[in-house]
């Protein structure tokens, strides 16, 4: 039998190869998005000789909206779904009220790790106020509480699209809407149970807050007066492109939402899907 021939695959590098976690190229791009939206943007941490920015659009007040990607390292199809919005969302970043935290966790990504440059998992230190990195993040928000809030994530073992909702308004069902926007992108995760939590198409809906300590991002701008908390999930094993593109989607349907009046545009019938645990990737 003869063995095959090696793969070879052609062309330029960069028909094939991705800057996913190329940590300068991501931020040069960030700088470049900052310069054309004018968006203020700072550094509010350096960590393993990389910045954290902090970036804010000229409009935003106490209550903007807040998206966030990069918590964990080796989820670049969130890091890259933020930017990529952005790249394409000008027209939107200069009038909105909105603050970007691009890229949370910058070694992480550099490294391709979960945790940062000393295996912390900084989604389980928010209300860790003594924690330098947290606390840096803490300042940067003070006096704000945004009105919604969305952390992009990935999931190694996701099946599909999911998302994490806690609302003030019980009617309001926002996860719902931002994953019919993104499906024909990547499909909704169809488990009934998903990290130990009921789900119903993909969403995981919480009113009460599911936990005391340790606190997910999410979980900590929700107790710090946050009316909509999301948190959403790609598969992280799909194709990169599809992931970005599933999360840029995603963004895309909160700000439809927001523009439209933070109205209530989608209602379910089952609801209080309620239910707790600490076993979640997010
Ligand atoms: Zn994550």
């Amino acid at each position: 039998m003869t063995p095959s021939a090696p793969l070879r695959l052609r062309g330029p590098e960069e028909a094939w190869r991705h800057r996913a976690h190329d940590v300068g190229h991501v931020l040069q791009r960030w700088r470049a998005v900052a310069r054309v939206a004018g968006l203020e943007w700072r550094v509010i941490y350096e960590t393993g000789g990389y910045p954290v920015y902090f970036l804010r659009s000229g409009r935003a007040g106490e209550r903007p909206l807040y998206f966030s990607a990069g918590v964990h390292g080796d989820e670049a199809g969130a890091v890259l779904g933020l930017l990529e919005w952005a790249e394409r969302s000008g027209a939107y970043l200069r009038r909105a009220d909105l603050i970007l935290i691009p890229l949370f966790n910058p070694v992480g990504l550099a490294m391709n790790t979960r945790g940062d440059a000393e295996g912390a998992d900084l989604n389980r230190l928010f209300d860790c106020a003594r924690h330098p990195h947290i606390a840096a993040w803490r300042q940067a928000l003070a006096g704000c509480a945004p009105r919604a809030a969305v952390c992009l994530h990935e999931d190694y073992d996701a099946q599909g699209l999911y998302g994490y909702e806690l609302n003030r308004d019980r009617n309001l069902h926002l996860a719902e809407q931002c994953l019919a926007q993104a499906e024909g992108i990547v499909p909704r995760d169809p488990r009934r149970r998903i990290e130990g939590r009921a789900a119903q198409r993909g969403v995981i809906r919480r009113r009460r807050l599911p936990m005391a300590e340790h606190l997910p991002e999410a979980v900590a701008l929700y107790e710090a007066g946050t009316d909509c908390a999301l948190t959403f999930e790609t598969p992280s094993e799909g194709c990169l492109q599809a992931r970005s593109r599933a999360q840029s989607c995603l963004l895309d349907a909160v700000c439809a939402w927001d523009q439209a009046g933070g109205s209530r545009i989608v209602k379910i019938s089952q609801d209080d899907l309620v239910s707790r645990g600490d076993s979640r990737k997010d």
